[in-house]
């Protein structure tokens, strides 16, 4: 679908997102140049935000001499799958998955927003656990920055007893409904901690509640990751991944199981309060192929919309993989870093490869929730 329809313009001296317009399906539409003064574009209908300039693009992809590479936006180097093929809002460099100290990262919502700026994103997200409370923050921040942007936030959900995340984009994050349903998603994370706590000291591991805490920005969202910078820091391992390893999943000294909110409510909020629902980095969970497969299936038929297929998480085969499922499942494709800080995060924030450009991003449905500076 619109594989070779160049969808988002960028302005090549402002780097900005500048049009974002509905999948084009007309050919003539496409050969048309771009918009005299009160024209209509016939390719969007004439969208918010649109100038036709849509239709440059496809002239600029015109003269490219046939396996020619171009950079992508950014300067970065097209991923080896995109070699060949024609420009596309693919390539833009959209960056939709992020935790900030509101939950579980550790730097602010503005220093995130400053890091995307200038690490090249185009669009951006910041979607911490569970919780909205550094939406306003990071959107005043993007915004100051000309760094357009969408609402998010990463669910936490169980299914088929395992946990699988979430994420909601360009949804009202005031939406009543989905505050309530994060705030009781959240609410048992401090009792789990207490836990968690109680089951390392009986492995010799001393005051990992207290300790955990003081990393914790926002003491309601105080999560594993706190528990292992502390222990990290307290010098029992040298680093986060080795605490989860040795402590923290399942099987291990210090993990306690836990219900999560479910998949019908996590995608149900979302979509009701305007948003689109995207499974999270599907390559990590530990699901057969017949789990995997129901977790789309139910998914897709409580109203989610797209995956995650490039993600800090995925390996190269993974990307090809769940760009594949995208396909199978008719579902939007998604791109982000799922950056948590500096010293612990092995993807930075606009680093990772493009999306396939076989694929519809989910940057395109979402293209009148973008937030911007007009
Ligand atoms: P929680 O929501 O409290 O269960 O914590 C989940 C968070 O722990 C994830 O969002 C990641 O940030 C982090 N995490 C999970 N697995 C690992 C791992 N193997 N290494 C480092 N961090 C991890
Ligand atoms: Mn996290
Ligand atoms: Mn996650
Ligand atoms: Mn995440």
């Amino acid at each position: 679908m619109g594989a070779d329809a160049p969808l988002i313009a960028l302005s090549a001296a402002a780097r900005q997102v500048v049009v974002p317009c509905l999948p084009a399906r007309s050919r003539a539409a496409d050969r048309q140049g771009s918009l005299s003064a009160g024209a209509r574009c016939t390719r969007c209908a004439g969208q918010v935000d649109c100038d036709g300039s849509h239709s440059r693009g496809v002239r600029a992809r015109r003269r490219r001499p046939s396996g020619a590479e171009v950079p992508s936006p950014g300067g970065r180097f097209a991923a080896a799958y995109n070699l060949r093929v024609t420009l596309s809002s693919a390539r833009i460099n959209a960056d939709l998955h992020c935790h900030s100290a509101v939950s579980d990262g550790t730097l602010e919502p503005e220093a995130l927003a400053a890091r995307a700026k200038a690490n090249g994103v185009e669009l951006w997200a910041l979607t911490d656990h569970d919780e909205v409370g550094g939406q306003h923050r990071a959107m005043a921040a993007a915004l100051d920055l000309q760094l357009p942007c969408l609402t998010g936030a990463e669910i936490s959900v169980t299914f088929a007893g395992t946990t699988v995340h979430i994420v909601g984009l360009g949804f009202d994050a005031d939406d009543p409904a989905l505050v309530a349903g994060l705030a009781a998603t959240r609410g048992g994370r401090r009792q789990r901690a207490m836990d968690m706590s109680k089951a390392l000291a009986g492995a010799g591991i001393a005051g990992a509640y207290e300790g955990a805490a003081k990393y914790a920005g926002n003491p309601e969202l105080i999560s594993r990751t706190h528990v292992a910078r502390f222990l990290v820091d307290s010098g029992v391992c040298t680093d986060t991944h080795e605490v989860f390893r040795r402590f923290l999943v399942e099987g291990k000294p210090g993990y306690v199981p836990h219900r999560w909110a479910s998949l019908r409510d996590a995608v149900t909020w979302i979509r009701r309060a305007g948003g689109i629902a995207v499974i999270a980095h599907p390559g990590r969970y530990k699901f057969t192929a017949n789990e995997e497969f129901a977790l789309f299936t139910e998914f897709k038929a409580h109203g989610g919309e797209a995956v995650e297929v490039v993600t800090g998480s995925h390996t190269a085969a993974e990307f090809v993989k769940y760009a594949d499922m995208a396909l199978e499942f008719d579902l939007f494709a998604s791109r982000g870093a799922d950056f948590h800080s500096p010293e612990e995060s092995h993807t930075d924030l606009g680093t990772l490869p493009d999306l396939p450009v076989r694929l519809t991003p989910v940057w395109e449905p979402l293209h009148d929730r973008v937030q911007r500076v007009s």
